[in-house]
């Protein structure tokens, strides 16, 4: 199919030619026309799949008639983090250079006086962070009530990010009469119950499985001591044929370790994490993109969904908690139909995340050695908590072919290990400690903020927001979500809407 055949404008047109795009893919053939047609749309698509085109492409159309008024914007695009909703501003640039479309992009991390200053003129399409936007909104800077068009972008992020009660905030002020395009990368129950109460009869359209790593991407997991990290991190960049990389880390304290450890070793890096000024992320992302520094030491939250053309590499310096975290980083990289290269540096204590993440992809990840670093077996965690070597995916360094390290060496660096793990466990212990609103004090009759059940309940309610990559995220606080008192199906609204069986979306709403 080609572009010209799905209903979009002249103008258009010319800047998606001028882009050098004559195919559209798939979430963009499956999308535009219901968009244009002005039906709700549920997309399941990642990034890396053409998504945002899928939006903005028919939104500059459909907002090609009509003026905006000053502090009503006209259409509202919600993104979870301030570099994906700088990437989808380029986008609109882009191919919206052939119309008159005005723009304000309203993120935290930047002065509110140019903004404010935006809005009042009257913008045609904004794009916001969900906390910046509340912030505008509570000072009366902004008025939502004419807001034609919604797009929430990577709604399963939203949720993990704990953005779910200011998105029912922000939605609960938006006309009744709007339309509105909803995409989450994958459609946990939660996410289905907030398509539920947000669309009215959409259009659903699914693009790749969910969870589904690029088969242009080709994975390795590397396995060592805690304290062999940065050395197997080191090895990998010098053996690969590294022209640029993502490196994620868990936390980001670790980032500035990492970036500093890799500075000191000649190699030209650059970080990117959620403590940092908006101004210096803009910055060294901008660097990064021209090719200036080929290495960027990041967080999930900073660098999620961040589209770098040709990213040959992506490096786990830490094993994601989440497995559906190692999906999102490792398609950095083999977009676009290019190839890519993921590693993953895992320690012995990484075995529940490893297998989680197997079990996820639905495929085993190829281990590989390193040349002069022993690869340990992963422990095993029996029902009492104790630890003990486990043997399935034992990988000695005699394996390899390479002789075994004296025993004395060994173990302790395996007493290390075992240090830094419990240091690491107290450490985290502690940080939780500090943090208020625990979760075993939240109301036990909320049913997303009970106690934590298991260790992925747990994981979930310490996700993170954007501005603060650690910050626990417990349950909802104060505000349980009206999505999640519902009990039944929402009522249909009384407005009759086109209904096509074979592929609209059995909910209603
Ligand atoms: P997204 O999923 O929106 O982050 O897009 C991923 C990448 O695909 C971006 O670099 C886009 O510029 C690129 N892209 C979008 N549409 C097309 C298309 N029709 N053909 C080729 N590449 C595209």
């Amino acid at each position: 199919m080609l572009f010209s055949e799905l209903g979009l404008g002249a103008d258009v047109l010319r800047a998606v030619e001028e882009k050098g795009y004559t195919q559209p893919t798939p979430i963009q053939e499956k999308a535009i026309p219901w968009v244009l047609q002005g039906r709700d749309v549920l997309g399941c698509a990642q990034t890396g799949t053409g998504k945002t085109a899928s939006f903005t492409l028919p939104m500059i159309d459909i907002l090609a008639t009509g003026r905006a008024r000053a502090r009503m914007p006209r259409s509202l695009i919600l993104e979870p983090t301030r570099e994906l909703a700088a990437q989808v501003a380029e986008t609109f640039e882009v191919y919206g250079q052939y119309h008159k479309l005005s723009m304000a992009l309203l993120i935290g991390g930047e002065t509110f006086t140019e903004q404010v200053k935006r809005l009042d003129r009257g913008v045609d399409v904004l794009i916001a962070t969900p906390g910046r936007l509340m912030d505008l909104f509570g000072r009366g800077n902004i008025m939502l009530n004419d807001i034609k068009v919604l797009v929430i972008d990577e709604a399963d992020r939203m949720l993990d990010m704990g953005f779910i009660p200011d998105i029912e905030k922000i939605v609960a002020t938006l006309p009744k009469m709007r339309q509105t395009l909803f995409f989450s990368a994958t459609m946990p129950p939660e996410i289905r119950r907030l398509a539920d109460a947000f669309l009215h009869n959409p259009k659903e359209v699914t693009v790749a499985p969910p969870a589904s790593p690029a088969a242009t991407v080709t994975q390795a997991l590397v396995v060592v001591h805690e304290e062999d990290k940065r050395e197997a991190l080191r090895h990998l960049l010098r053996t690969e044929d590294v022209k640029n990389a993502f490196i994620f880390c868990n936390r980001k304290r670790d980032v500035a370790v990492v970036q500093k450890s890799l500075e000191k070793h000649g190699f030209n890096v650059g970080c990117l994490h959620g403590d940092m000024p908006q101004s210096k992320r803009t910055e060294t992302l901008e660097a990064f993109k021209a090719g200036q520094i080929s290495l960027l030491v990041c967080s999930d939250v900073a660098a999620r969904g961040l589209d770098v053309q040709g990213l040959s590499h992506v490096f786990n310096f830490d094993v994601p908690i989440h497995a559906d975290d190692y999906v999102h980083r490792i398609g950095r990289t083999g977009r676009a139909g290019r190839s890519g290269r993921a590693f993953s540096i895992a320690s012995p204590y990484d075995g529940k995340a490893v297998a989680a993440i197997t079990k996820l992809i639905q495929r085993e990840i190829p281990l590989i050695a390193i040349d002069g670093l022993e690869s340990p077996a992963f422990e095993e965690e029996s029902e009492d908590g104790a630890r003990r070597r486990g043997g399935a995916r034992r990988r000695g360094r005699d394996e390899g072919g390479r002789e075994p390290k004296a025993e004395g060496r060994s173990s302790g660096r395996r007493e290390r290990s075992d240090r830094d793990r419990s240091e690491r466990d107290r450490s985290e212990r502690s940080e939780r400690a500090e943090r208020p609103a625990a979760a075993d004090t939240a109301p036990a009759q909320a049913p997303r903020s009970e106690a934590p059940r298991n260790d992925r309940d747990r994981d979930r309610s310490r996700r993170r927001r954007d501005d603060d990559d650690d910050v626990v995220v417990v349950g909802f606080g104060d505000h349980m979500p009206a999505f999640m008192m519902r009990t039944g199906r929402r009522a249909r609204p009384a407005t009759p809407a086109p209904v096509d069986t074979a592929t609209d979306s059995t909910q209603e709403g």
